[in-house]
């Protein structure tokens, strides 16, 4: 027997609707958060009771709903925020679906109550499960409270999918904290449950903030990016690579004020870090994109995390010029000091300082002992350093004059703030590696021609683009011709990657090309080889070094691009200023 076709009744509809936007409590949240934005609020409250399954409560100060309007806000496809299919393609509210709270009606118990600030009083309505239970006068000052209780109730098949409370809870505390860092003029407030800490966010002070958000000392470590073209603006907070993480878990974009999950952005700021970022760890941002509205497309997923730009490579491109831009710039000034302090470490415990986290990874080579190197070096050094020090104190170099050596592993020097401390071989790694880079991207690619031709089948569509790309692919260092509809031939290949495989070096460059306009593979590939040349080719530890040399490797560190880390993104030098080392001798205290 076959099976009938029925329609789903209304309720049935909704519930696997809901499933799009309603997927955890966090997801409650959420679209509770973007509505009182949405609505202009200043102020927002969000209480949670049991991971936000039992009870989640999200008060604002907003503009309010029309008494009216209540049953309609509850109801699908209703919403002020749009009005045509025009509309969509200029959207500048968070929400636009008008799907969020009949969604969450649908699947558990929804009180709304609301007062525009011109009403006499406040409405209030109850619905479970998609049915009205209540409705009537309620006092409630200006703005809007929206309770959601007993979530999925009535889909139990859906609370299964539930993790633990914990688990849940420390969603919505993501969820609150990545919208509170596109709202800086808002205050927040999250309690959550009777026991925990309420996580209370002021309005006005961004980078306080982010500090509560990110942790203590995110600034600090941070390089500040702000910059715009053709419409384009991108600005926000890029943390140093000496301040990576292991996992991905502090990146935070946004497109016009919309927390965003991009897989074309998130290319972009790889590739601007992946030539300071040690293989695995993952860099900590907190970025604004702004585009006009019609640039971008938001009607793309329900959850709206995800966007389409109109010319995606021009964002792409502007993104990765920014950042790679901003983050090239890493060298020592003058003004920043310790790059290699680590964030929130107690200040006055030498061994959680910079100085043990230099010294950790080098436990090895410090046990081998160097005796003697050490005094030389200083009665060496007093004369030079220190008289040049004491006469010239304006015009000192940022990383200051040498003093010595230590243990033939780091360089020791005083510059204006206090003590420097170099390890010289990860400074000499990063100087001899930017020198390379430089040389090779001065005189083109060198080419390989291979003996062999080696003939690639990529289909009709890619070896167009091939074509037109021609001069791209010149450039770096490939040479191919088309030898049939579908077919390439590879004639030479960049001469630093001899080794490689040239149909699978094609390829990936291809489909990179296809997917984000832009290859970055082979100089990614060259890049790898010159760290490994430039590793081998640096000083080695105990090699003794003249102050002279020492100096003249403290100006060229100075001069080179990223040289705050190695290239495996580790520190090069830290500064202990006078006040930590007072501290640390418990001077004047
Ligand atoms: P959308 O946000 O996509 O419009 P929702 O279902 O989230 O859809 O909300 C429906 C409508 O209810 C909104 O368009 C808005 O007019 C109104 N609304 C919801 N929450 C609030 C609030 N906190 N303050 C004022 N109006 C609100
Ligand atoms: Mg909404």
């Amino acid at each position: 027997m076959v099976d009938r076709i029925l329609t789903l009744d209304q309720l049935v509809a909704d519930q696997i609707a809901a499933g799009e936007v309603v997927e955890r409590p966090a997801s409650v949240v959420k679209e509770l958060l973007e509505n009182s934005l949405d609505a202009g609020a200043r102020t927002v409250l969000v209480q949670t009771e049991q991971g936000g399954v039992k009870r989640i409560l999200v008060r604002d100060d907003g503009s309010g709903l029309h008494g009216d309007d209540l049953p309609l806000a509850l109801s699908r496809h209703a919403t002020s925020k749009i009005r045509s299919t025009d509309d969509l393609g200029n959207i500048a509210s968070l929400g636009f679906r008008g799907e969020a709270l009949a969604s969450m009606a649908s699947v558990a118990r929804v009180r709304i109550c609301s007062r525009p600030a011109e009403a006499e009083h406040g409405q209030q309505i109850e619905v479970h499960g998609g049915r009205e239970v209540e409705r009537g006068p309620r006092a409630h000052p200006p703005g809007t409270t929206v309770e959601v209780s007993d979530l999925f109730f009535n889909t139990p098949a859906r609370r299964k999918f539930l993790k633990t409370e914990r688990t849940e809870q420390g969603h919505i505390d993501q969820v609150l904290r990545r919208i509170s860092l596109g709202h800086f003029d808002v205050a927040f407030e999250l309690r959550q449950g009777a026991s925990a800490k309420p996580l209370v966010l002021p309005a006005g002070d961004p980078e306080r903030r982010l500090e509560r958000v990110l942790g203590k000392g995110f600034v600090a470590q941070a390089v500040r990016v702000d910059e715009s073209r053709d419409g384009l603006r991108l600005w926000g907070w890029v943390g140093l690579p000496t301040h990576s993480r292991s996992q991905a878990d502090q990146q935070y974009f946004f497109v016009n004020e919309r927390v965003v999950r991009d897989k074309l952005v998130a290319h972009a700021i790889r590739q601007a870090y992946r030539d300071v970022l040690f293989h695995g760890r993952h860099p900590v941002f907190v970025l604004y994109l702004e585009l006009p509205a019609d640039a971008v497309d938001v009607n793309v997923h329900p959850t709206k995390h995800e966007v389409r730009f109109r010319d995606a490579r021009a964002v792409h491109d502007f993104v990765f010029a920014t950042l790679n831009r901003a983050l090239r710039d890493v060298r020592p000034h003058p003004e920043v000091s310790a790059p290699a302090t680590a964030p929130g470490a107690p200040t006055a415990d030498w061994s959680q300082r910079g100085l043990g986290l230099a010294t950790a990874p080098r436990a090895a080579w410090a046990s081998v002992p160097a005796a003697g190197s050490l005094a030389q070096a200083f009665a060496e050094a007093e004369p030079i350093a220190v008289a040049e020090a004491r006469a010239d104190a304006q015009s000192m170099p940022a990383l200051g004059y040498a003093l010595g050596q230590l243990q033939g592993v780091y360089v020791l020097a005083q510059n204006q703030q206090g003590l420097v401390v170099v390890d010289m071989h990860a400074a000499h790694e990063r100087i001899t590696y930017e020198k390379l880079k430089r040389q090779c991207a001065e005189d083109d690619v060198p080419q390989q021609r291979l003996l062999v031709p080696v003939a690639v089948d990529v289909g009709e569509r890619e070896a167009d683009l091939c074509e037109s790309v021609a001069d791209l692919i010149a450039a770096m260092g490939l040479a191919v011709d088309r030898a049939g509809p579908g077919t390439l031939m590879v004639r030479a290949v960049p001469a630093l990657l001899p080794g490689d495989n040239a149909e699978q070096l094609l390829r990936d460059v291809l489909s990179d090309l296809v997917e984000f306009g832009s290859s970055d593979r082979i100089r990614e590939r060259q890049e790898e080889l010159l760290a490994t040349m430039a590793c081998h080719g640096s000083l080695r530890a105990h090699r003794e070094l003249t102050i002279a040399e020492m100096n003249a490797l403290l100006r060229e560190m100075e001069q080179t691009e990223n040289a705050g880390q190695c290239n495996h993104g580790r520190p090069t030098y830290l500064v202990q200023t006078m006040a930590d080392l007072d501290r640390l001798f418990q001077r004047g205290q």
